[in-house]
């Protein structure tokens, strides 16, 4: 597999390259080239594979001539413990795709998991070491940290909003040690994120320390987010019915993925962009017009992004044509208050707990059916476990929400970070004194 820029198609590098490297020098964004056409009678035979499975059938065809098939079985497997259920709210009309049940209980351990096993298996036959500079607005870093905590040849550094994530989440990456170190940016997540693209093509920095991202730029995050739209397929082919999806967006890695899985071949109908007030794509669908601007904080504060990064990978799978954007993805956008009343009623009507997340994808779902008259199956990402938003849920929906273990523990855990400015310089300067 080969990978090109958007800023460059001409020149393409190696998966191994893409998969370090993560952004161009030229600062366009890896794609895949060409991506693999999966044979449509794989798609007959998924319905009883796991997330495991599915993900070693479509590594094979993306990764098969590099890697060896067992090294592919062994890391999909070693990525994938968990599987990534459908669950029927309305069995044959509307389901939601359970994508937390990894060790972070956010989809992103899918990403992260799959990424740290791929670099794993390049840093053993190489022997190189790698550094991880990663920026969060909630979940990433806690399923990077996971992800890739004790990982041989590797070392991890977070950047995140002081403030503006949950508690939780922020015991998730700043508890870890090792490896794993965590810098508490006095901004907002668009800060973090300039900080780290600036670090990214500071060649003095990388000089000293080689960089890599596991941000949603890294295609390899993608890549494997693709996966769970065929495992949801797999499970929803009983229905007989066209499937479509909603998914709640904030830097839209996750819709890229399904937008690039439906090229390889997955039969997908429709996608539908769903989002809090950072509502630059639904505004793009609207009127043609793709405007970032500074993220506004909300109750769903992993979707706080004010310029989107995937965004150009999205269009380029359009070919930049806002035509055919908008045939196959529709955009709406949900206030707090709103979402608040989502979940009230996603409880009241279905007895499911949906994290702001998720009811924000179903919410999606239920504004596209109004104006679509056909019959389909839709299905709702649930993006993250409703208990990494505890006290909000349960303020909504008047009961009590049970927290997984492997989340209650960490509140008795240490925070540990390093607070720094909005700026650059600072943080180039602490992330010296920690590596040396
Ligand atoms: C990261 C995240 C999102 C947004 O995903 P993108 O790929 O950035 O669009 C949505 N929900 C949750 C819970 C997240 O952690």
């Amino acid at each position: 597999m080969r990978f090109y820029s958007t800023n460059n198609p001409q020149k393409t590098v190696t998966s191994e390259q893409a998969l370090f490297q993560s952004m161009p020098f030229d600062k366009g964004l890896y794609m895949p080239s060409p991506l693999p056409i999966l044979r449509p009678d794989f798609f007959n035979t998924i319905a009883s594979q796991s997330l495991a499975d599915i993900g070693f059938e479509i590594s094979k065809a993306l990764f098969g001539a590099e890697i060896s098939k067992t090294d592919l079985e062994e890391l999909t497997h070693n990525a994938f413990p968990f599987d990534t259920p459908l669950v029927d709210l309305q069995p044959g009309q509307t389901g939601v795709l359970e994508l937390f049940h990894g060790p972070s209980l956010a989809f992103k351990d899918v990403g992260a998991r799959y990424m740290a096993a791929l670099m794993s298996y390049y840093l053993k036959i190489s022997d190189k070491e790698v550094h991880i500079l990663v920026a969060t607005s909630g979940d990433t870093g806690g399923a990077v940290a996971m992800g890739f905590h004790n990982v041989p040849g590797i070392r991890v550094s977070i950047l995140y909003p002081s403030g503006r994530i949950s508690d939780l989440q922020e015991k998730q990456l700043t508890t870890l040690g090792g490896n794993v170190q965590a810098f508490e940016v006095e901004g907002s997540f668009d800060d973090c994120q300039a900080i780290v693209k600036e670090a990214f093509t500071d060649d003095e920095l990388n000089a000293q320390i080689p960089l890599s991202s596991a941000n949603s730029i890294n295609i390899f995050r993608l890549i494997p987010q693709g996966f769970y739209y065929v495992r949801a397929y797999g499970q929803a082919r009983k229905f007989g019915k066209s499937i479509v999806f909603s998914t709640p967006s904030g830097n839209f890695g996750n819709l890229t993925a399904g937008v690039m899985v439906q090229k390889m071949g997955l039969p997908v109908e429709h996608f539908i962009a769903s989002t809090n007030l950072n509502d630059i794509v639904p505004k793009y669908l609207e009127t043609g017009n793709y405007l970032p601007r500074p993220s506004v904080a909300t109750i769903s504060n992993a979707m706080d992004v004010g310029t989107p990064s995937n965004f150009t990978r999205l269009s380029y799978l359009y070919n930049n044509d806002y035509k055919h954007f908008k045939e196959n993805i529709s955009g709406y956008f949900f206030s707090d208050d709103e979402t608040r009343i989502g979940i009230k009623q996603i409880y009241n009507r279905y007895n499911y707990v949906a994290c702001p997340h998720t009811a924000i994808g179903l919410m999606g779902l239920e504004a596209y059916s109004k104006k679509s008259s056909h019959d389909y199956f839709g299905v709702a990402l649930a993006t993250a476990h409703p208990s990494k938003f505890k006290l909000l849920v349960e303020e909504v929906i008047g009961q009590s929400v049970d927290v997984p273990e492997r989340l209650a523990i960490l509140a008795e855990k240490e925070k540990y970070s390093v607070k720094i400015p909005a700026n650059y310089e600072a943080f180039k300067d602490s992330l010296l004194q920690t590596v040396a």
